[in-house]
Protein backbone atom coordinates (compact mmCIF):
# COMPACT_ATOMS: atom_id res chain seq x y z
CA UNK A 1 0.00 0.00 0.00
CA UNK A 2 1.48 3.28 -0.93
CA UNK A 3 2.19 5.70 2.00
CA UNK A 4 0.62 9.86 1.39
CA UNK A 5 2.07 12.38 3.80
CA UNK A 6 -0.58 15.32 4.15
CA UNK A 7 0.48 18.92 5.49
CA UNK A 8 -2.52 20.52 7.10
CA UNK A 9 -5.63 19.45 9.20
CA UNK A 10 -7.99 21.94 7.29
CA UNK A 11 -10.76 20.66 5.86
CA UNK A 12 -9.02 20.22 2.61
CA UNK A 13 -6.67 18.34 4.25
CA UNK A 14 -8.25 15.68 6.54
CA UNK A 15 -11.13 15.59 3.35
CA UNK A 16 -7.90 14.63 1.11
CA UNK A 17 -6.72 12.21 4.07
CA UNK A 18 -10.54 10.49 4.30
CA UNK A 19 -10.81 9.96 0.77
CA UNK A 20 -7.11 7.67 0.75
CA UNK A 21 -8.39 5.20 3.45
CA UNK A 22 -8.51 2.47 1.39
CA UNK A 23 -5.82 3.28 -0.72
CA UNK A 24 -2.84 4.51 1.29
CA UNK A 25 -1.41 4.94 5.17
CA UNK A 26 -1.87 8.08 5.24
CA UNK A 27 0.04 10.87 8.31
CA UNK A 28 -1.60 13.88 8.33
CA UNK A 29 0.72 16.77 9.72
CA UNK A 30 -0.73 20.06 11.37
CA UNK A 31 0.89 22.87 13.44
CA UNK A 32 -1.64 23.86 15.50
CA UNK A 33 -3.03 21.82 18.56
CA UNK A 34 -5.93 20.93 16.94
CA UNK A 35 -8.09 19.53 13.40
CA UNK A 36 -10.15 21.74 11.93
CA UNK A 37 -7.97 25.36 10.49
CA UNK A 38 -10.78 27.42 9.63
CA UNK A 39 -13.09 25.21 11.39
CA UNK A 40 -13.31 25.62 14.80
CA UNK A 41 -15.91 25.23 17.24
CA UNK A 42 -15.49 27.26 21.28
CA UNK A 43 -17.47 27.48 23.63
CA UNK A 44 -18.99 30.95 24.64
CA UNK A 45 -21.55 31.23 27.70
CA UNK A 46 -21.26 27.42 27.97
CA UNK A 47 -22.59 27.35 24.34
CA UNK A 48 -20.83 25.56 21.59
CA UNK A 49 -19.95 28.33 18.97
CA UNK A 50 -18.44 28.07 15.54
CA UNK A 51 -15.71 30.53 15.35
CA UNK A 52 -14.74 30.00 11.81
CA UNK A 53 -16.31 28.65 8.94
CA UNK A 54 -20.38 28.47 10.58
CA UNK A 55 -21.97 26.54 7.37
CA UNK A 56 -21.31 25.00 4.02
CA UNK A 57 -22.95 25.41 0.52
CA UNK A 58 -24.75 22.11 -0.77
CA UNK A 59 -24.98 23.02 -4.38
CA UNK A 60 -22.35 20.65 -5.33
CA UNK A 61 -22.69 16.96 -3.28
CA UNK A 62 -19.40 16.28 -1.85
CA UNK A 63 -19.87 18.33 0.91
CA UNK A 64 -22.96 16.48 2.06
CA UNK A 65 -21.97 13.44 1.11
CA UNK A 66 -19.19 13.37 3.09
CA UNK A 67 -20.94 14.96 6.09
CA UNK A 68 -23.29 11.75 5.54
CA UNK A 69 -20.07 9.27 5.15
CA UNK A 70 -18.71 10.26 8.41
CA UNK A 71 -21.72 10.10 10.33
CA UNK A 72 -23.22 13.68 10.30
CA UNK A 73 -25.86 13.25 7.77
CA UNK A 74 -28.72 13.44 10.84
CA UNK A 75 -26.92 16.66 12.21
CA UNK A 76 -27.19 18.26 8.98
CA UNK A 77 -29.32 21.30 9.75
CA UNK A 78 -30.90 24.03 7.49
CA UNK A 79 -30.82 27.40 8.42
CA UNK A 80 -34.74 29.54 9.37
CA UNK A 81 -35.81 31.37 6.39
CA UNK A 82 -35.07 35.09 6.46
CA UNK A 83 -33.72 37.58 3.12
CA UNK A 84 -30.18 38.81 3.28
CA UNK A 85 -30.63 41.99 5.25
CA UNK A 86 -28.24 44.53 3.99
CA UNK A 87 -27.60 47.23 6.96
CA UNK A 88 -27.05 50.79 4.62
CA UNK A 89 -28.54 53.98 4.09
CA UNK A 90 -29.84 54.14 8.02
CA UNK A 91 -31.59 50.60 8.09
CA UNK A 92 -31.68 47.29 7.94
CA UNK A 93 -33.31 46.47 4.57
CA UNK A 94 -33.95 42.96 3.32
CA UNK A 95 -32.72 42.28 -0.22
CA UNK A 96 -35.57 41.85 -2.53
CA UNK A 97 -35.99 37.81 -3.92
CA UNK A 98 -34.35 36.88 -7.37
CA UNK A 99 -30.91 38.52 -7.17
CA UNK A 100 -28.19 36.40 -7.64
CA UNK A 101 -25.08 37.12 -5.28
CA UNK A 102 -26.76 40.87 -4.82
CA UNK A 103 -27.05 41.32 -8.30
CA UNK A 104 -30.54 42.24 -8.98
CA UNK A 105 -33.05 41.14 -11.11
CA UNK A 106 -36.03 43.25 -10.32
CA UNK A 107 -35.60 46.66 -10.32
CA UNK A 108 -39.02 47.76 -9.37
CA UNK A 109 -38.66 45.39 -5.96
CA UNK A 110 -35.88 47.44 -4.93
CA UNK A 111 -37.92 50.45 -5.37
CA UNK A 112 -39.26 49.22 -2.00
CA UNK A 113 -36.35 48.21 0.12
CA UNK A 114 -34.81 51.23 -0.28
CA UNK A 115 -31.26 49.85 -0.37
CA UNK A 116 -30.83 52.56 -3.28
CA UNK A 117 -31.35 56.21 -3.90
CA UNK A 118 -33.70 57.33 -6.52
CA UNK A 119 -30.08 58.09 -8.21
CA UNK A 120 -28.71 54.67 -8.17
CA UNK A 121 -32.47 52.67 -9.28
CA UNK A 122 -32.30 55.24 -12.58
CA UNK A 123 -28.96 53.65 -13.36
CA UNK A 124 -30.10 50.23 -12.44
CA UNK A 125 -33.10 50.50 -15.15
CA UNK A 126 -30.91 52.17 -17.35
CA UNK A 127 -28.59 49.26 -17.63
CA UNK A 128 -31.48 46.94 -17.60
CA UNK A 129 -31.73 46.33 -21.89
CA UNK A 130 -27.42 46.67 -22.29
CA UNK A 131 -26.89 43.36 -23.13
CA UNK A 132 -23.30 42.19 -21.71
CA UNK A 133 -20.39 40.68 -24.05
CA UNK A 134 -18.44 37.81 -21.75
CA UNK A 135 -15.18 39.27 -20.70
CA UNK A 136 -12.41 38.17 -23.06
CA UNK A 137 -9.87 39.16 -20.63
CA UNK A 138 -9.83 38.51 -16.68
CA UNK A 139 -11.83 41.50 -15.36
CA UNK A 140 -12.79 42.83 -11.50
CA UNK A 141 -16.52 41.99 -10.70
CA UNK A 142 -16.72 45.68 -10.10
CA UNK A 143 -15.34 46.50 -13.23
CA UNK A 144 -17.73 44.26 -15.24
CA UNK A 145 -20.50 45.38 -13.37
CA UNK A 146 -20.81 48.62 -13.10
CA UNK A 147 -21.17 49.43 -17.07
CA UNK A 148 -24.31 47.38 -16.58
CA UNK A 149 -26.09 47.85 -12.95
CA UNK A 150 -24.27 51.31 -12.00
CA UNK A 151 -21.52 52.03 -9.27
CA UNK A 152 -24.62 52.52 -6.23
CA UNK A 153 -25.56 49.35 -7.19
CA UNK A 154 -22.00 47.57 -6.93
CA UNK A 155 -21.37 49.62 -3.80
CA UNK A 156 -24.12 48.48 -1.78
CA UNK A 157 -26.03 45.27 -3.12
CA UNK A 158 -22.97 43.12 -4.51
CA UNK A 159 -19.84 44.50 -2.30
CA UNK A 160 -21.13 43.71 0.75
CA UNK A 161 -22.20 40.03 -0.53
CA UNK A 162 -18.40 39.60 -1.93
CA UNK A 163 -17.34 40.85 1.31
CA UNK A 164 -19.21 38.24 3.40
CA UNK A 165 -17.46 35.50 1.54
CA UNK A 166 -13.95 37.13 0.53
CA UNK A 167 -13.98 39.51 2.89
CA UNK A 168 -12.63 40.91 -0.56
CA UNK A 169 -12.77 44.12 -2.87
CA UNK A 170 -15.25 44.16 -5.75
CA UNK A 171 -12.98 46.27 -7.70
CA UNK A 172 -9.82 43.74 -7.43
CA UNK A 173 -11.66 40.51 -6.98
CA UNK A 174 -11.72 38.45 -10.79
CA UNK A 175 -14.98 37.72 -12.17
CA UNK A 176 -14.06 34.43 -13.93
CA UNK A 177 -12.59 33.38 -9.99
CA UNK A 178 -14.80 34.63 -7.58
CA UNK A 179 -18.44 34.01 -9.69
CA UNK A 180 -17.56 31.89 -12.49
CA UNK A 181 -21.24 31.07 -13.21
CA UNK A 182 -22.01 34.62 -14.31
CA UNK A 183 -19.73 33.89 -17.39
CA UNK A 184 -21.95 31.00 -18.41
CA UNK A 185 -25.26 33.55 -17.51
CA UNK A 186 -24.31 36.21 -19.71
CA UNK A 187 -22.89 33.59 -22.67
CA UNK A 188 -26.39 34.11 -24.14
CA UNK A 189 -26.10 38.02 -24.92
CA UNK A 190 -28.94 38.52 -23.14
CA UNK A 191 -29.28 41.54 -20.89
CA UNK A 192 -28.30 40.11 -17.54
CA UNK A 193 -31.33 41.32 -15.42
CA UNK A 194 -33.55 38.95 -18.24
CA UNK A 195 -31.35 36.53 -17.92
CA UNK A 196 -31.23 36.60 -13.86
CA UNK A 197 -35.29 36.70 -14.32
CA UNK A 198 -35.09 33.68 -17.04
CA UNK A 199 -33.00 31.48 -14.38
CA UNK A 200 -35.60 32.58 -11.85
CA UNK A 201 -38.53 31.49 -13.57
CA UNK A 202 -37.06 28.08 -14.67
CA UNK A 203 -36.61 27.03 -10.92
CA UNK A 204 -40.04 28.09 -9.81
CA UNK A 205 -41.50 25.28 -9.66
CA UNK A 206 -38.48 23.45 -7.47
CA UNK A 207 -38.64 23.08 -3.65
CA UNK A 208 -37.42 26.19 -1.97
CA UNK A 209 -34.65 25.27 0.49
CA UNK A 210 -31.31 26.98 1.56
CA UNK A 211 -28.75 25.98 -0.18
CA UNK A 212 -26.51 26.05 2.37
CA UNK A 213 -26.59 23.65 5.54
CA UNK A 214 -24.60 24.08 9.40
CA UNK A 215 -23.93 21.07 11.82
CA UNK A 216 -26.11 20.88 15.04
CA UNK A 217 -23.60 21.26 17.63
CA UNK A 218 -21.06 23.05 15.09
CA UNK A 219 -18.93 22.51 12.39
CA UNK A 220 -16.14 21.78 14.04
CA UNK A 221 -17.65 18.29 14.71
CA UNK A 222 -17.52 17.79 11.00
CA UNK A 223 -13.71 18.36 11.10
CA UNK A 224 -13.37 15.82 13.69
CA UNK A 225 -15.36 12.98 12.42
CA UNK A 226 -13.74 13.17 9.21
CA UNK A 227 -9.85 13.13 11.14
CA UNK A 228 -11.55 10.22 13.12
CA UNK A 229 -13.17 8.14 10.26
CA UNK A 230 -9.71 8.55 8.07
CA UNK A 231 -8.46 6.07 10.18
CA UNK A 232 -5.37 8.28 9.46
CA UNK A 233 -2.17 8.84 12.32
CA UNK A 234 -2.39 12.84 12.96
CA UNK A 235 0.19 14.35 14.54
CA UNK A 236 -1.07 17.80 15.63
CA UNK A 237 1.82 20.35 16.84
CA UNK A 238 3.52 19.42 14.50
CA UNK A 239 4.83 22.07 11.73
CA UNK A 240 6.31 21.01 8.54
CA UNK A 241 9.71 22.61 7.48
CA UNK A 242 10.85 21.31 4.42
CA UNK A 243 9.51 18.78 1.77
CA UNK A 244 12.61 17.00 0.02
CA UNK A 245 12.81 14.16 -2.78
CA UNK A 246 14.87 11.17 -2.84
CA UNK A 247 17.54 12.20 -5.07
CA UNK A 248 18.13 14.93 -2.51
CA UNK A 249 17.91 12.54 0.77
CA UNK A 250 19.40 9.26 -0.68
CA UNK A 251 16.16 7.29 1.10
CA UNK A 252 15.34 5.04 -2.09
CA UNK A 253 18.66 3.93 -1.87
CA UNK A 254 18.53 2.89 1.71
CA UNK A 255 15.47 0.65 1.81
CA UNK A 256 12.92 -0.34 -0.47
CA UNK A 257 10.23 0.88 1.99
CA UNK A 258 11.06 4.45 1.31
CA UNK A 259 8.92 6.75 -0.51
CA UNK A 260 10.44 9.07 -2.93
CA UNK A 261 9.69 12.07 -0.32
CA UNK A 262 10.51 13.33 2.85
CA UNK A 263 8.81 15.78 5.05
CA UNK A 264 10.99 17.49 7.87
CA UNK A 265 8.93 18.59 10.57
CA UNK A 266 8.97 20.29 14.09
CA UNK A 267 7.42 19.23 16.88
CA UNK A 268 7.43 19.75 20.78
CA UNK A 269 9.89 16.88 21.48
CA UNK A 270 12.67 17.97 18.67
CA UNK A 271 12.92 17.56 14.75
CA UNK A 272 10.74 14.28 13.02
CA UNK A 273 11.26 13.31 9.43
CA UNK A 274 8.57 11.23 7.66
CA UNK A 275 9.28 9.63 4.09
CA UNK A 276 6.07 8.79 1.83
CA UNK A 277 5.54 7.82 -1.44
CA UNK A 278 3.43 11.23 -1.79
CA UNK A 279 3.13 14.66 0.00
CA UNK A 280 -0.29 16.74 -0.19
CA UNK A 281 0.14 20.06 0.82
CA UNK A 282 -2.87 21.18 2.33
CA UNK A 283 -1.96 24.71 3.87
CA UNK A 284 -2.30 28.65 3.11
CA UNK A 285 -0.81 29.45 0.10
CA UNK A 286 2.46 31.20 1.84
CA UNK A 287 3.05 28.01 3.61
CA UNK A 288 2.70 25.89 0.19
CA UNK A 289 4.71 28.36 -1.57
CA UNK A 290 8.03 27.85 0.67
CA UNK A 291 7.73 24.39 0.97
CA UNK A 292 7.20 23.79 -2.90
CA UNK A 293 9.99 26.56 -3.61
CA UNK A 294 12.87 23.90 -4.54
CA UNK A 295 10.37 21.52 -6.24
CA UNK A 296 8.88 24.35 -8.49
CA UNK A 297 9.43 27.37 -8.24
CA UNK A 298 7.07 29.21 -10.79
CA UNK A 299 4.30 27.71 -8.88
CA UNK A 300 5.77 29.21 -5.38
CA UNK A 301 6.64 32.24 -6.86
CA UNK A 302 3.03 32.46 -7.87
CA UNK A 303 1.26 30.77 -4.75
CA UNK A 304 3.65 33.50 -2.74
CA UNK A 305 1.86 36.30 -4.59
CA UNK A 306 -2.08 35.73 -3.21
CA UNK A 307 -3.21 38.29 -1.18
CA UNK A 308 -5.03 37.07 2.05
CA UNK A 309 -7.42 39.43 4.23
CA UNK A 310 -7.58 38.99 8.13
CA UNK A 311 -10.54 39.38 9.87
CA UNK A 312 -12.07 38.81 13.29
CA UNK A 313 -14.63 37.43 14.38
CA UNK A 314 -16.46 38.63 18.08
CA UNK A 315 -19.07 36.29 19.67
CA UNK A 316 -21.23 38.07 22.04
CA UNK A 317 -23.86 36.18 24.47
CA UNK A 318 -26.86 37.55 25.22
CA UNK A 319 -29.77 36.72 28.10
CA UNK A 320 -32.20 35.59 26.20
CA UNK A 321 -34.94 37.00 28.04
CA UNK A 322 -33.74 40.60 28.26
CA UNK A 323 -35.42 41.53 24.79
CA UNK A 324 -32.50 39.94 22.86
CA UNK A 325 -34.44 37.46 21.23
CA UNK A 326 -37.07 40.30 20.16
CA UNK A 327 -34.81 42.55 18.78
CA UNK A 328 -32.99 39.91 16.59
CA UNK A 329 -36.19 38.56 15.53
CA UNK A 330 -36.74 37.73 12.11
CA UNK A 331 -33.35 37.75 10.24
CA UNK A 332 -30.58 35.46 10.30
CA UNK A 333 -27.88 38.78 10.15
CA UNK A 334 -26.71 41.52 8.05
CA UNK A 335 -23.69 42.48 5.51
CA UNK A 336 -22.41 45.93 5.52
CA UNK A 337 -21.51 48.02 2.24
CA UNK A 338 -17.88 48.72 3.01
CA UNK A 339 -18.60 51.87 1.30
CA UNK A 340 -20.48 52.80 4.61
CA UNK A 341 -17.37 52.59 6.38
CA UNK A 342 -18.60 50.93 9.76
CA UNK A 343 -16.14 48.48 11.72
CA UNK A 344 -18.65 45.51 11.45
CA UNK A 345 -18.65 44.10 7.77
CA UNK A 346 -21.62 41.64 8.83
CA UNK A 347 -23.33 40.05 11.52
CA UNK A 348 -24.73 36.65 12.43
CA UNK A 349 -27.53 35.83 14.42
CA UNK A 350 -26.74 32.36 15.23
CA UNK A 351 -29.28 31.73 17.60
CA UNK A 352 -32.13 32.80 15.01
CA UNK A 353 -30.10 31.04 12.11
CA UNK A 354 -29.91 27.73 13.70
CA UNK A 355 -32.75 26.38 15.44
CA UNK A 356 -30.13 24.25 17.49
CA UNK A 357 -29.20 26.71 19.56
CA UNK A 358 -32.59 27.87 20.67
CA UNK A 359 -33.28 24.47 21.45
CA UNK A 360 -29.74 23.32 23.46
CA UNK A 361 -29.43 27.07 24.85
CA UNK A 362 -32.88 28.48 25.49
CA UNK A 363 -31.64 31.22 27.90
CA UNK A 364 -28.83 32.52 26.13
CA UNK A 365 -28.76 34.78 22.41
CA UNK A 366 -25.63 34.43 20.37
CA UNK A 367 -24.58 36.42 17.97
CA UNK A 368 -21.56 37.06 15.85
CA UNK A 369 -20.02 40.05 14.05
CA UNK A 370 -17.35 40.37 11.80
CA UNK A 371 -14.57 42.76 11.44
CA UNK A 372 -12.11 43.88 8.84
CA UNK A 373 -11.92 44.52 5.38
CA UNK A 374 -9.77 44.17 2.62
CA UNK A 375 -7.25 47.32 1.75
CA UNK A 376 -9.02 48.71 5.20
CA UNK A 377 -6.12 48.37 8.48
CA UNK A 378 -6.27 44.97 9.43
CA UNK A 379 -8.53 45.31 13.02
CA UNK A 380 -6.04 42.49 14.23
CA UNK A 381 -3.68 44.60 16.26
CA UNK A 382 -6.55 46.12 18.58
CA UNK A 383 -6.95 44.36 22.13
CA UNK A 384 -10.04 42.34 22.55
CA UNK A 385 -11.97 44.81 24.67
CA UNK A 386 -11.84 47.16 21.75
CA UNK A 387 -12.67 44.92 19.05
CA UNK A 388 -15.74 43.57 21.29
CA UNK A 389 -16.71 47.44 21.85
CA UNK A 390 -16.82 47.94 17.95
CA UNK A 391 -18.92 45.33 17.22
CA UNK A 392 -21.45 45.93 20.28
CA UNK A 393 -21.65 49.68 19.02
CA UNK A 394 -22.47 48.81 15.55
CA UNK A 395 -24.79 46.31 16.76
CA UNK A 396 -26.84 48.47 18.69
CA UNK A 397 -26.67 51.24 16.04
CA UNK A 398 -28.37 48.62 13.67
CA UNK A 399 -30.86 47.16 16.14
CA UNK A 400 -31.22 49.57 18.95
CA UNK A 401 -30.76 48.67 22.90
CA UNK A 402 -29.26 45.15 23.15
CA UNK A 403 -28.15 45.44 27.01
CA UNK A 404 -24.63 44.02 28.09
CA UNK A 405 -23.84 40.87 26.92
CA UNK A 406 -23.33 37.85 29.47
CA UNK A 407 -19.75 37.17 27.45
CA UNK A 408 -18.01 37.82 24.50
CA UNK A 409 -14.88 36.07 22.33
CA UNK A 410 -12.81 37.74 19.84
CA UNK A 411 -11.03 34.90 17.56
CA UNK A 412 -8.40 36.83 15.32
CA UNK A 413 -8.07 35.08 11.46
CA UNK A 414 -5.13 36.41 10.45
CA UNK A 415 -4.61 36.13 6.70
CA UNK A 416 -7.95 34.03 7.00
CA UNK A 417 -9.42 34.06 3.86
CA UNK A 418 -7.01 34.30 0.28
CA UNK A 419 -8.22 36.72 -2.14
CA UNK A 420 -9.16 35.55 -5.88
CA UNK A 421 -7.80 38.35 -8.06
CA UNK A 422 -7.41 39.38 -11.38
CA UNK A 423 -4.76 36.86 -13.00
CA UNK A 424 -5.82 34.28 -10.17
CA UNK A 425 -7.11 31.59 -12.27
CA UNK A 426 -3.90 31.74 -14.57
CA UNK A 427 -1.92 31.59 -11.35
CA UNK A 428 -4.10 28.47 -11.00
CA UNK A 429 -3.15 26.88 -13.81
CA UNK A 430 0.48 27.55 -13.83
CA UNK A 431 0.73 25.71 -10.08
CA UNK A 432 -1.05 22.90 -11.52
CA UNK A 433 0.88 22.94 -14.73
CA UNK A 434 4.14 22.86 -12.82
CA UNK A 435 2.82 19.84 -10.60
CA UNK A 436 2.18 17.90 -12.99
CA UNK A 437 5.58 17.06 -13.57
CA UNK A 438 6.39 16.37 -10.35
CA UNK A 439 4.58 12.95 -9.49
CA UNK A 440 3.88 12.57 -5.99
CA UNK A 441 3.93 16.09 -4.85
CA UNK A 442 0.46 17.80 -5.12
CA UNK A 443 -1.55 20.99 -3.51
CA UNK A 444 -5.33 21.49 -2.22
CA UNK A 445 -7.10 23.91 -0.52
CA UNK A 446 -9.05 27.54 -0.20
CA UNK A 447 -6.35 29.27 -2.70
CA UNK A 448 -7.42 26.87 -5.97
CA UNK A 449 -10.81 25.74 -6.41
CA UNK A 450 -13.15 27.92 -4.06
CA UNK A 451 -12.55 29.12 -0.68
CA UNK A 452 -15.67 27.99 0.74
CA UNK A 453 -15.65 24.46 2.79
CA UNK A 454 -17.80 22.74 0.26
CA UNK A 455 -15.27 23.62 -2.43
CA UNK A 456 -12.17 22.30 -0.17
CA UNK A 457 -14.03 19.47 0.63
CA UNK A 458 -13.70 19.12 -3.32
CA UNK A 459 -10.16 20.02 -3.76
CA UNK A 460 -9.14 17.13 -0.90
CA UNK A 461 -10.97 14.77 -2.88
CA UNK A 462 -9.39 15.72 -6.48
CA UNK A 463 -5.94 15.67 -4.68
CA UNK A 464 -6.54 12.31 -3.38
CA UNK A 465 -7.59 11.19 -6.58
CA UNK A 466 -4.87 13.12 -8.41
CA UNK A 467 -1.83 11.30 -6.24
CA UNK A 468 -4.04 7.44 -5.95
CA UNK A 469 -6.33 7.26 -9.16
CA UNK A 470 -7.87 4.08 -8.08
CA UNK A 471 -9.51 6.30 -5.26
CA UNK A 472 -12.84 5.70 -4.61
CA UNK A 473 -13.82 7.92 -1.92
CA UNK A 474 -17.14 7.23 -1.65
CA UNK A 475 -17.41 3.46 -1.97
CA UNK A 476 -16.23 1.62 0.70
CA UNK A 477 -13.80 -0.99 -0.74
CA UNK A 478 -13.88 -4.26 1.48
CA UNK A 479 -9.88 -4.86 3.02
CA UNK A 480 -8.49 -7.84 0.99
CA UNK A 481 -8.67 -10.45 3.59
CA UNK A 482 -12.51 -10.17 4.03
CA UNK A 483 -13.41 -10.09 0.54
C1 LIG B 1 -13.76 33.69 9.89
C2 LIG B 1 -14.06 32.78 8.75
C3 LIG B 1 -15.36 32.39 8.51
C4 LIG B 1 -15.66 31.55 7.45
N1 LIG B 1 -16.95 31.16 7.26
C5 LIG B 1 -17.24 30.28 6.28
C6 LIG B 1 -18.56 29.76 6.17
O1 LIG B 1 -19.45 30.04 6.97
N2 LIG B 1 -18.80 28.88 5.15
C7 LIG B 1 -17.83 28.49 4.27
O2 LIG B 1 -18.10 27.69 3.37
N3 LIG B 1 -16.55 28.96 4.38
C8 LIG B 1 -16.24 29.82 5.37
N4 LIG B 1 -14.95 30.27 5.51
C9 LIG B 1 -13.91 29.77 4.60
C10 LIG B 1 -13.48 28.35 4.96
O3 LIG B 1 -13.68 28.12 6.33
C11 LIG B 1 -12.00 28.11 4.67
O4 LIG B 1 -11.66 28.60 3.39
C12 LIG B 1 -11.66 26.62 4.74
O5 LIG B 1 -12.07 26.07 5.97
C13 LIG B 1 -10.17 26.44 4.53
O6 LIG B 1 -9.84 25.08 4.66
P1 LIG B 1 -8.40 24.56 4.26
O7 LIG B 1 -8.30 23.16 4.72
O8 LIG B 1 -8.14 24.81 2.82
O9 LIG B 1 -7.36 25.49 5.05
P2 LIG B 1 -7.20 25.75 6.60
O10 LIG B 1 -8.44 25.54 7.32
O11 LIG B 1 -6.50 27.06 6.67
O12 LIG B 1 -6.19 24.59 7.04
C14 LIG B 1 -4.80 24.66 6.80
C15 LIG B 1 -4.11 24.00 7.96
O13 LIG B 1 -2.70 24.01 7.70
C16 LIG B 1 -2.03 24.14 8.93
N5 LIG B 1 -0.66 24.56 8.68
C17 LIG B 1 -0.22 25.76 8.23
N6 LIG B 1 1.14 25.73 8.10
C18 LIG B 1 1.54 24.48 8.45
C19 LIG B 1 2.81 23.83 8.48
N7 LIG B 1 3.95 24.46 8.12
N8 LIG B 1 2.85 22.54 8.91
C20 LIG B 1 1.72 21.88 9.28
N9 LIG B 1 0.49 22.45 9.25
C21 LIG B 1 0.41 23.74 8.82
C22 LIG B 1 -2.88 25.14 9.70
O14 LIG B 1 -2.67 25.04 11.09
C23 LIG B 1 -4.30 24.73 9.29
O15 LIG B 1 -4.90 23.86 10.22
C24 LIG B 1 -14.62 31.11 6.58
C25 LIG B 1 -13.30 31.50 6.81
C26 LIG B 1 -13.01 32.32 7.87
C27 LIG B 1 -11.60 32.74 8.12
Amino acid sequence: MRSVIVIGAGISGLTAAWALRDTARVTVLDSAPRVGGKIRTGRVAGVPVDLGAESMVTMGPDAVRLAEAVGLGDALCEPAAAPVTIWTRDALRPMPPGHLMGIPSRPELLAQSGLLSGEGLNRLHVGEDVEPLPPTTDVTVGGYLEPLIGREAVDRLVAPVLGGIYGGDAYRLSLASALPFLTGITESGEPLMTALRRRESARAGAPRTSPVRGVRGGMGRLAEAVAESSGATVLTGTTARAVCHEAETGAKAEAEAYGAWRVHADTDDGPLALDADAVILAVPSDVAARLLGPHAPRAAKALAEVEHASSAVVTLAFPAGGGAREAFAGRNGFLVPPVDGRAVKGATFLSAKWSWYAQDAPDVFIVRASLGRAGADSPLGAPDRTLADAALSDLTAALGPLGEPLASRVTRWERGLPQYHVGHGARVDLVRDELASLPGLDVCGATYQGVGVASCISSGLAAARRVAPETEPFTRQEPADEQ
